[in-house]
């Protein structure tokens, strides 16, 4: 039987419209949440990513402030801005597009945001938070990929859950969220021994590779959920994910697609955590208004 498409293009557009109504209530109260988006260079990709934050944030009544900086810019003045964006009361979120120049040092840049307007949930402040299982914020992909299974409802509790990716942006966060729903939380990598044994055993198997069709029928359980994180671009310049979906599709219960699962979630978690911290400074800011 084939496996349910969860589409994350469809919960993306209910969440949407519930934070347009949130947005409209702060609005009422002199409110206007605002997300200040920093992009350094010319990298096309992270061109395309800014351009659909902005366009969702238009959707949702969120005032968004681009900053679209030198890629010579220096880390000082960098460091500048965002402290100029930590004190703008019209900013309620802030998100530098990643990756940075390899002149600038990412951690330092993320360490500048305050706690209170990041966005993105980067800061170590806010991961130490998800660790003590006390979040402010949501990281936007893990955020996404749980909501999206808990809408399908996906069961966690009990389940062998296997994430082939440790980054701070993706892995780490999801398991500390995947376990937190009592899976048994496995993280893989590339120095993983018997990497395809151990994702034959996932019931829930999220693949955040960045390597075309990386997975294949022959490497899931049967019935398994597969959620495909990647996003790789074939020499025909269309998009593929992690997982060779026609063939994964026919072995799984449930899997998501790309484009139209993960992406458009992480998106909406963005918009979220935007809204959460317009809310949370909602005191500060009205205290400072003229
Ligand atoms: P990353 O930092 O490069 O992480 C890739 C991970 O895959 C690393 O942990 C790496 O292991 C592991 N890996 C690479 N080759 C492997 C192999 N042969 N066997 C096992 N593991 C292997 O990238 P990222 O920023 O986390 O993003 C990962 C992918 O997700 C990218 O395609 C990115 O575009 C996509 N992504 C999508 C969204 C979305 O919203 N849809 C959001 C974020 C990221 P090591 O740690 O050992 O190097």
């Amino acid at each position: 039987m084939a496996a349910k498409v969860l589409s994350g293009t469809e919960l993306s557009r209910l969440k949407k419209e519930k934070l347009k109504q949130e947005v409209d209530i702060l609005k009422s109260m002199g409110i206007t949440p605002g997300l200040a988006v920093v992009i350094v260079g010319h990298n096309p990709a992270s061109r395309l990513y800014v351009d659909f934050k902005k366009k969702d944030c238009a959707e949702v009544g969120i005032k968004s402030f681009e900053f679209a900086l030198d890629k010579d810019i220096s880390e000082k003045e960098l460091i500048g801005l965002i402290n100029r964006l930590n004190s703008d009361v019209k900013v309620s979120g802030i998100l530098v597009q990643l990756p940075l120049p390899s002149h600038i040092d990412e951690g330092r840049i993320i360490d500048a945001i305050d706690p209170k307007k990041d966005a993105d949930c980067f800061h170590p402040q806010n991961v130490g938070r998800l660790m003590a299982g006390k979040p402010v914020f949501s990281p936007c992909t893990p955020a996404g990929i749980v909501e999206l299974l808990n809408y399908n409802n996906i069961g966690f509790e009990g389940k062998e859950c296997v994430i082939i990716n440790r980054s701070n942006i993706v892995g780490k966060p999801l398991a500390i969220m995947m376990l937190a729903r009592n899976c048994t939380v496995t993280i893989c990598h590339s120095r993983t021994n018997d990497l395809k044994g151990v994702c034959k055993r996932a019931d829930i198997l999220i693949a955040a590779v960045g390597r075309a069709k990386f997975i294949k029928a022959e490497d899931i359980k049967d019935g398994a959920v597969v959620v495909d994180v990647g996003v790789n671009r074939l020499e025909n310049g269309k998009l593929a994910g992690d997982v060779d979906f026609e063939n994964v599709s026919k072995a799984a219960s449930a899997i998501t697609k790309v484009t139209g699962g993960v992406g458009p979630m992480t998106r909406a978690m963005l918009l979220q955590n935007t809204v959460t911290a317009a809310k949370n400074l909602k005191d500060d800011i009205q205290a400072k208004m003229p």
